[in-house]
């Protein structure tokens, strides 16, 4: 299993520098060369006085006479030129340390040609070896990474949740490691296994599982790779690929990012389609070549399904598919627990309470955000990761990084203060949405200030009612401006373009508004990109575009009044979070409960 193409690739380099320098040295020398004469001339010459100097390097002489020729001789290794009478009083003799400078340059010479011969027999027996054309140049083969145990070995332990799809890969495993047991049963085991969910959600590492579980070979390449510039040349590395992968079967294949190569043919916008379509093709070719005893498994892993060629998930293809989702709250929990394991957690880090809020989470952003909690710690230099850590990474994962820099002062403050003071009242007082957690005005990231809210518990569903209270809550901020300074300013572009995205989903997706009942006329972003359903889409009356824009508009107006209505009823409580705001720069949860307490108003969200 020993890859030649990085050493072929050295060698190629080479190859082409000893070239030159041969071109180099054959062009330097002197195209009228200097006549070599016995040492006896020379010696004659010298004791009648016709030379002016000799040059003496290790045995040779460099001789000019004073007529201005030059001559060139020999002498004998350890003789010196007094011994031949030559008088060092008469003739100047320069003699150069000749031990290392020539030396290399001299071998380089002598060795250079009988070197770069060898190695073009080399290539040329290579090539007759390997027969096919494509053997003649390293980038049409696959550079598969190939795992197989070792001491990083990931295994099912590893993976936290996904119970269901350990249970699917686990009979992939057994396959591969027992397919007697299969066989005698006339049981089919699946050719192909397409793992599919969101982006991080552990689909690479489910499968570095499987090939750890089963100790086979795993020839890992990514879908990305293939998409190259020269036609043809992914459709080699798939030939190359499948070619290891039987040669070392039982084996598996995993081809991460499907998607980059395995887009629904006919279809892309993009230039590269052709080359996509031939990949594609080979592919399907290879799984299609499988007789009933190859024991290679291909596993393949898409963050969109949608967008996949139908051939791809045929019988016979991909046609065991796994849906990997977002991890529930016990499986952030458990996948907090993996992930702290070597971090020192101080005690008062509740993991059970961060998988609580930590809603839509997927597995890499909470080792990522174990991994903020791990470098903040450093820097506040303790030996642990305490609780305080945890919650600013939070932040800072969520929300982006602080922006000390930018403080805003005098009117813009006190705008900003009243902003957001707004999101969190209505937000607060509206039942459908999620507490507040923290009112800040500290910028970070775009914002500059924010209302942090966190969900109480999953959701799987969104109803009517919650989206209703939760652009009412977004255009809190809009409002407070309004009623307070009755001053309107861009400070709420953001919260409208997400408001009016909402209401149009609403709307158009949802099949929410009355008026238009439920139809929907939405199109999905990725089939826009897709230009396929372009033209379907566009069959859309204008009667029903005017309508869907009269409700989208009135979705946005209700919300609207809804909370104008509940800042101007409660003015005075709002007064006080904006000038504990501007006071304190940020406020907590229990601050926040504090205000309206005092202020006799109830929150909605106050446990009952
Ligand atoms: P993707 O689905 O995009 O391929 P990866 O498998 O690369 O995601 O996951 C990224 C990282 O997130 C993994 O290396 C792992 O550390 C972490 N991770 C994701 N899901 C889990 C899980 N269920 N259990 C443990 N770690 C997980
Ligand atoms: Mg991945
Ligand atoms: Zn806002």
């Amino acid at each position: 299993m020993f890859n030649h193409s990085r050493l072929r690739q050295v060698a190629y380099v080479i190859f082409i520098a000893l070239f030159f320098l041969l071109l180099f040295v054959l062009f330097n020398s002197k195209s009228n060369p200097v006549p070599t004469v016995p040492l006896s001339q020379v010696v004659d010459e010298a004791q009648s006085g016709q030379v002016k100097e000799i040059d003496v390097k290790g045995n040779q002489l460099d001789i000019k006479l004073n007529n201005g020729s030059e001559q060139k001789s020999v002498k004998e290794d350890s003789t010196s030129l007094t011994d031949y009478k030559i008088d060092p009083a008469k003739v100047s003799i320069n003699v150069t340390d000749t031990s290392s400078s020539n030396l290399w340059l001299n071998i380089l010479i002598s060795v250079g040609p009988i070197l770069l011969f060898v190695i073009l027999l080399f290539f040329i027996l290579r090539q007759a070896q390997g027969g096919g054309a494509g053997k003649a140049f390293s980038f049409t083969q696959s550079q598969p990474k190939l795992f197989v145990g070792g001491k990083n070995k990931v295994t099912f332990a590893d993976v936290a949740g996904l119970e269901e799809s350990k249970e699917e890969l686990s009979e992939v495993v057994e396959f591969l490691k027992n397919p007697r047991k299969f066989e005698t049963l006339g049981a089919e085991v699946p050719k192909g296994v397409l793992l599919f969910g969101p982006p991080g959600c552990g689909k690479t590492l489910l499968a570095k599982a499987v090939a750890g579980e089963a100790n086979v070979p795993f020839f890992s390449i990514s879908g990305s790779e293939f998409v190259e510039l020269f036609v043809g040349v992914g459709a080699a590395r798939v030939r190359d690929l499948f070619e290891k992968a039987k040669h070392n079967s039982p084996s598996i294949i995993f081809i991460d990012e499907l998607d980059a190569v395995g887009r629904q043919r006919g279809t892309g916008l993009g230039g590269t389609h052709d080359e996509r379509e031939q990949t594609l093709n080979q592919i399907l070719v290879e799984m299609d070549g499988f007789d009933t005893d190859t024991r290679v498994i291909v596993i393949a892993a898409t963050n969109r399904s949608d967008v996949l060629d139908p051939a791809l998930l045929r019988p016979g293809r991909f046609d065991r598919r796994i849906i990997l989702t977002l991890p529930t709250r016990e499986e952030r929990e458990a996948i907090l627990k993996i992930h702290s394991k070597n971090k020192p957690m101080a005690k008062d880090v509740n993991l059970d309470k961060m998988a609580a809020i930590t809603a839509g989470f997927s597995g890499a952003d909470l080792e990522n955000l174990l991994n903020e909690g791990a470098i903040l710690a450093a820097r506040h230099g303790k030996k642990q990761i305490e609780e305080k850590e945890m919650e600013e990474a939070l932040e800072k994962v969520v929300l982006g990084p602080e922006k000390k820099s930018r403080l805003l002062k005098g009117k813009e403050k006190e705008l900003s203060a009243y902003h957001e003071a707004g999101h969190a009242l209505v937000g607060e007082l509206l039942p459908n949405t999620d507490p507040v957690h923290k009112i800040s005005l500290v910028s970070r990231g775009e914002a500059l200030g924010y209302t942090w809210s966190l969900p109480e518990e999953d959701l799987y569903i969104i109803t009517r009612s919650k989206f209703r209270d939760q652009l009412a809550a977004l255009l809190g901020g809009r409002v407070a401006e309004e009623v307070v300074l009755n001053e309107i300013s861009t400070g709420a572009e953001n919260d409208l373009r997400r408001s009016t995205k909402i209401a149009r989903e609403m709307v158009a997706n949802f099949g929410m508004s009355d008026k238009i009942g439920p139809i929907v006329y939405g199109e999905r972003e990725e089939l826009i990109f897709l230009g396929k359903e372009l033209a379907e889409h566009k069959i859309l009356s204008e009667k029903t575009a005017s309508m869907i824009d009269d409700e989208i508009r009135s979705t946005i107006e209700q919300a609207y009044e809804k909370a104008r209505a509940i800042l101007v009823s409660h003015r005075k409580v709002l007064d006080d979070i904006a000038e504990l705001l501007l006071k304190n720069e940020e406020i907590s949860r229990k601050e926040f409960l504090l205000i309206l307490k005092k202020d006799h108003v109830v929150s909605a969200h106050q446990k009952k």
